[in-house]
């Protein structure tokens, strides 16, 4: 054991180094508390998962004054030629009820939605800049307008690492102590409350005491053995889309000092990904891995058939669900099938070189190269999705069309278009999971519930590793939304709690 710190040295300590940990620090150190940031992974592998998205955050806004106060620099062209809509407090209140079967504990859900435009308008007031996110959450319509459809509306400049690079840049200038490549490996008990945690860095231990801590360390998808056990046999098989130093440190620190579990531990959100990429995820790839314009297309698995409904809604709320599913499939992966009409829908992911695709004029040459899928099967799939798709009703990206087949099962009920048009392209992906759902309780002030259910002194948390928000499935952005709500509020209880 190596030494114990200056006693009186830190208020309060926050553990992680992503968006709900930066959160954190800043709304300590904004209500008075020194602050430390212990970051386990090394300066250039740094930011968790949140330096792996596109910056996306789900915010109620009524409309564009709204969002001026995120984005102050929306030019009058942008405004006069963007369709943004609103997202209304009942809106994000009806995603999260419907996408996690009711499921989703009502007093964080309403933390998350009724402070979420103000800790948006926050966060810009330290520095973090945003943009609305035309490349993926919007369609131009036949005026020539582009029109916002998913309730996602605003992302981070610069994607996640300009999250992160913001984040830290604030911090620092604010006198926030952030330490790379050290990992936390317990909590210190003193008299009943959390009084510190204990560190290892370069080998060596020690303690440092503070009066409160907030835990913001991520899920546990980065931990095969944790997957396998809690999401089940075969997700040691899933690829991890993001940092590979989310393996449930946080989460075990917690319940080890007496944290109540909550939420849905055999559940995560994952989605489709390419076959071959890497186990962990790559910075320089970023989440450009993710192959999300099925709505468009349709899959099909070894056997060359269809096994979900690839319309049953907007992108923005099937697509952390369906992963488990193609894990489901055998050989776990499946294939994307689009044709040339729908060519120009494709996101930006599907244009970089890493991805596993198959190009053909005919679908008879396409299936033959379609790796690992049974040609005849494929070909059998496809004439009677054709013959199923109802052609009375015009297809639009934009809203969700109803055109849908009639008679296969299973059925795709929006966006549905025949694959006639060559040429035919498809992509190849398997299961990516990007984080856990399961974790410990906490408060609407974000402090760690105790399993009498009792709020634990000193402790708080924040981000994935809190459970209870989200069930089964995930509207998009809402993980750094959620972040920054909970972490905004486990800084400023964390430093109310120091001072007393
Ligand atoms: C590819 C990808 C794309 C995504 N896109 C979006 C999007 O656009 N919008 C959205 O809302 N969400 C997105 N998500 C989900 C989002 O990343 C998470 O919901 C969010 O970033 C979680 O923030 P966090 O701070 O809780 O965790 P993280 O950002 O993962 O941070 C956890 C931190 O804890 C550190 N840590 C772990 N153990 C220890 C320890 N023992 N000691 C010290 N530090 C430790 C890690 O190193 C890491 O820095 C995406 C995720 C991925 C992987």
């Amino acid at each position: 054991m190596g030494t114990r710190e200056n006693v009186s040295r830190y208020d309060v300590i926050v553990v992680g180094g992503g968006n709900a940990a930066f959160c954190a620090a800043l709304a300590a150190e904004e209500n008075g508390a020194r602050v430390l940031v212990l970051e386990r992974a090394p300066e250039e592998e740094a930011g968790g998962n949140s330096r792996f998205t596109a910056g996306g955050f789900r915010c109620v806004y009524g409309g564009v004054e709204d969002l001026r106060k995120i984005i102050p620099d929306l030019s009058p062209q942008e405004i006069e030629n963007t369709d943004f809509g609103t997202y209304t407090e009942e809106q994000f209140f009806d995603d999260m009820a419907r996408v996690t079967q009711h499921r989703a504990d009502p007093d964080l859900v309403e933390v998350l939605v009724r402070r979420s435009l103000d800790t948006m308008v926050w966060l810009r007031s330290k520095g973090i800049g945003f943009v609305p996110i035309y490349g993926r959450q919007a369609f131009k319509t036949p005026s020539g307008k582009f029109r916002f459809w998913g309730g996602l509306t605003v992302e981070a400049r610069g994607g996640g690492p300009g999250l992160v690079a913001a984040l830290t840049a604030a911090a620092r200038a604010r006198g926030i102590v952030v330490r790379y490549g050290h990992r936390a490996t317990a909590l210190l008990m003193q008299n009943g409350r959390i009084a510190g945690v204990r560190v290892r860095a370069g080998g060596a231990e020690e303690e440092v005491p503070a009066r409160a801590v907030v835990l913001a360390a991520g899920g546990f998808e980065a931990n095969s053995e944790w997957r396998t056990r809690y999401l089940g046999p075969g997700w040691e098989l899933a690829k991890v889309r993001g940092t590979r130093f989310n393996t449930g440190d946080g989460i075990r620190m917690a319940l080890e000092a007496g944290a109540m579990p909550w939420g849905h531990w055999s559940g995560c959100h994952a989605v489709g990904w390419e076959r071959n990429a890497p186990d962990f995820g790559d910075l320089a790839v970023g989440d450009q891995f993710q192959k999300h314009s099925y709505p468009f297309g349709i899959l099909v698995n070894a056997r060359g058939e269809r096994f979900v409904d690839e319309g049953a809604d907007f992108r923005n709320y099937t697509y952390a669900k369906y992963g488990r599913i193609i894990l489901e499939q055998p050989g776990q992966f499946a294939w994307q099938v689009f044709d040339a009409k729908v060519k120009h829908l494709l996101r930006d992911e599907y244009r970089i070189r890493q991805v596993t695709k198959a190009s053909a004029s005919t679908l008879e040459e396409l299936a033959l190269k379609l790796t690992d899928v049974d040609p005849e099967g494929f070909l059998k799939t496809v004439r009677a999705f054709n013959g199923a798709v109802r052609r009375d009703v015009p297809f639009d990206p934009t809203i969700k069309d109803g055109r849908g087949t009639v008679g296969i099962a299973p059925p795709k009920s929006n966006w549905a278009n025949p694959l006639d048009t060559p040429p035919f392209e498809a992509y190849a992906v398997t299961c990516g999971i990007t984080f856990t759902f399961g974790g410990v309780k906490v408060t609407t002030s974000a402090q760690v519930v105790d399993s009498d259910g009792g709020p634990m002194p000193g402790l708080y948390a924040a981000g994935e590793m809190v459970g209870g928000l989200f069930y089964f499935n995930y509207p998009g952005g809402t993980g750094l939304m959620s972040g920054a709500v909970f972490g905004r509020l486990a800084g400023a209880s964390a430093a109310a709690e120091a001072r007393t």
